[in-house]
């Protein structure tokens, strides 16, 4: 009987080794039906990763059988994404390419008395499966016991559109009297009309999941064919078809899903964030789908080494996201150059220094690291700091700017002293007014701030006009459990997840660095595709940032030096500490 024997068959194993010279063959299984996120990037990790330890080749393969939620937006997306992780399909391939394999086989299944064609309703199937919990009485379909002749007959007017969707599928004939529902007449196949991706109409016979899975893994010659816990019920189908269709039967190991908190990963659930008008799209940075924190400005080392760090865990598990965060500062501490911006700014006038005074200061783009290089940041008597680093109200314990208080700028030789506040008629602050401490002797400062230039004439400021803040989507850190969010995950939205500051300005040294890396390799590539991911900067004392794909960066304003011609869009990748909120 099949699936009961767990013995190898001698015969395909010998043709199985032949094709594979013993290697290990895996492959990344993805339905094209949306964007990849943060747990398939375990499942690439862990099917890529457990094929190069063993010396192996991984297979991506798209598992395209359901051609109403499928979209070649999402083929192409998928591909860049596995990519983007850096790594690289041994094979490109799609279940559609087996579908004539897949027919033959469900053909060979009738013929051996162990599929048959059914015309129960889905409402019938599921009471003879015992009901929604499959606790109820089972008992077998009337079309389970018709000739094989028959069976075959109607599967040909299957085929060949002679029935209506939902009136006729094919079941295969495992055994009821087993305790594992996936052992109670699957169905194998349905009647959808419906154009697919890549075949277009020729069929409107479609494969399950579970009659196509284990299939073109066999095909493949996969040897270990490595899936999410809910699939463990489904192990004893899977070796009950390989066997039934008399195929290679491929090894299958579970391990547990991946989650992060306060958010959700489940496509169905992205669709509907955006029918609802949270999110306008997919690759929305707050989301955790690939493309979004590709675009958020999220290197792909992070994102390794976080799923790496974790493990191959059986369990699934929903990790704190600040998990990932780290990995995030970890990774952006290595590669981003240090740059001043003022995201809140406020004017500051240094009442004796002369208007015209233009003084160039050097600055590392990275303290204590040389590889990173240098730049010049004029200094002049109208500069920009951050709002959050002076108080008019000062206190014992606060170190940076408030009246009468000293503090340090960032590079410059002496610090500044708060003389006088001048406000705007509606009572907000328009200026501080500083004294440049050039002359006599001052303490060294406690706290050195970063500034910003008003220095038109060098290009400085260099005007952002939108600074993208990212908080987390969703307020509780499991959105999904009814018992902490009664009204359902919907309702936990977190309606200030993003904030859009304007009026942001940063120093010169930004668009330096942005036309030394359009003068890289990578960097000239990059901006030939319209993409600057590779640019990311950490803007000291605030967070990590990089520029939006919404950044309207041309090859031509580079290589001209028009800055002002440049709108930019600014994401915020993460703070720089994990409690830092904003
Ligand atoms: P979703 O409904 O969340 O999009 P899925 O399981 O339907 O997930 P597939 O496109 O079928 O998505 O997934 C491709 C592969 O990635 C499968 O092997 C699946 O088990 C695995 N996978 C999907 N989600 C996760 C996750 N959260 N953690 C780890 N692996 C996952
Ligand atoms: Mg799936
Ligand atoms: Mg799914």
């Amino acid at each position: 009987k099949p699936g009961e024997n767990p013995q190898i068959c001698p015969k395909l194993m010998e043709a199985h080794l032949k094709a594979t010279d013993g290697k290990v063959i895996t492959r990344f299984p993805p339905e094209p039906n949306g964007y990849l996120h943060i747990g398939h990037a375990k499942a690439i990790n862990v099917n890529f990763g457990y094929a190069k330890t063993h010396g192996g080749v991984c297979n991506l393969r798209y598992d395209d059988t359901n051609p109403t939620a499928e979209e070649q937006e999402y083929v192409d997306s998928i591909l860049e994404a596995v990519r983007w992780l850096g790594f690289e399909p041994h094979q490109i391939l799609y279940s559609s390419d087996y579908f004539q394999q897949l027919y033959e086989l469900a053909i060979k299944l009738i013929e051996r008395g162990l599929a048959y064609v059914c015309h129960c309703t889905g409402d019938e199937i599921r009471e003879q499966r015992g009901g929604d919990d499959n606790r109820g009485e089972r008992f077998a379909c009337p079309h389970r016991d018709r000739p094989a002749s028959e069976s075959l007959a109607e599967f040909q007017k299957m085929k060949e559109g002679r029935y209506a969707a939902n009136t006729a599928t094919l079941r295969m004939k495992m055994d009821l009297e087993d305790g594992n529902p996936q052992m109670w007449d699957l169905v194998a196949y349905r009647v959808i009309y419906a154009s697919h991706h890549r075949t277009g109409t020729q069929w409107c016979i479609y494969p399950t999941y579970d009659f196509t899975h284990c299939l073109c893994d066999s095909f493949e010659n996969i040897t270990h064919s490595l899936c999410t816990r809910e699939f463990f019920l489904s192990r004893q189908s899977y070796y009950w078809l390989c066997d039934a269709a008399e195929v290679y039967k491929p090894v299958q190991w579970e391990y547990g899903r991946l989650n992060v908190t306060n958010t959700v990963l489940s496509k169905r659930k992205l669709l509907k964030l955006r029918d609802e008008g949270v999110i306008s799209t997919l690759d929305d940075p707050r989301l955790y789908t690939l493309p979004a924190l590709r675009r958020r400005g999220v290197p792909p080392s992070a994102i390794n080494a976080f799923v790496r760090e974790l493990g191959v865990t059986t369990a699934d598990t929903t990790i704190d996201v600040n998990r990932l965060e780290n990995h995030i500062r970890d990774s952006l501490n290595e590669i981003a150059p240090r740059i001043m911006a003022a995201v809140h700014p406020i004017k500051v006038v240094l009442e004796n220094l002369p208007e015209d005074h233009i003084e160039l200061i050097e600055l590392p783009y990275k303290p204590r690291d040389d590889s990173f290089g240098v730049h010049q940041v004029p200094f002049t008597r109208t500069l920009y700091i951050d709002r959050s680093d002076f108080r008019e109200i000062d206190s014992p314990d606060y170190y940076r700017l408030a009246p009468n208080k000293t503090v340090g700028l960032q590079g410059a030789a002496h610090p500044i002293t708060c003389t006088a506040v001048r406000k705007a008629p509606d009572g907000s602050i328009s200026e501080l007014v500083c004294r440049y401490e050039n002359t006599g002797s001052h303490p060294k400062p406690k706290t050195f701030i970063q500034w910003v230039a008003d220095c038109p004439s060098l290009g400085s400021p260099v005007r952002l006009d939108e600074v993208r803040i990212y908080n987390p989507l969703f307020t509780h850190s499991n959105p999904q459990d009814k018992s902490v969010v009664p009204g359902g995950w919907l309702s936990d939205v977190n309606r200030d997840s993003l904030e859009i500051v304007k009026g942001a300005v940063a120093e010169v040294g930004l668009w330096d660095s942005i036309k030394r890396y359009a003068a890289t390799e990578t960097g000239k590539k990059e901006l030939d595709e319209h993409n600057v991911e590779g640019l990311r900067f950490q803007f000291m004392r605030i967070g990590y940032f990089t520029l939006d794909k919404d950044t309207a960066l041309s090859a031509a304003a580079i290589s001209e030096d028009r800055v002002g011609d440049v709108r930019f869009i600014v994401n915020r990748i993460v703070t720089l500490k994990e409690d830092s909120k904003k």
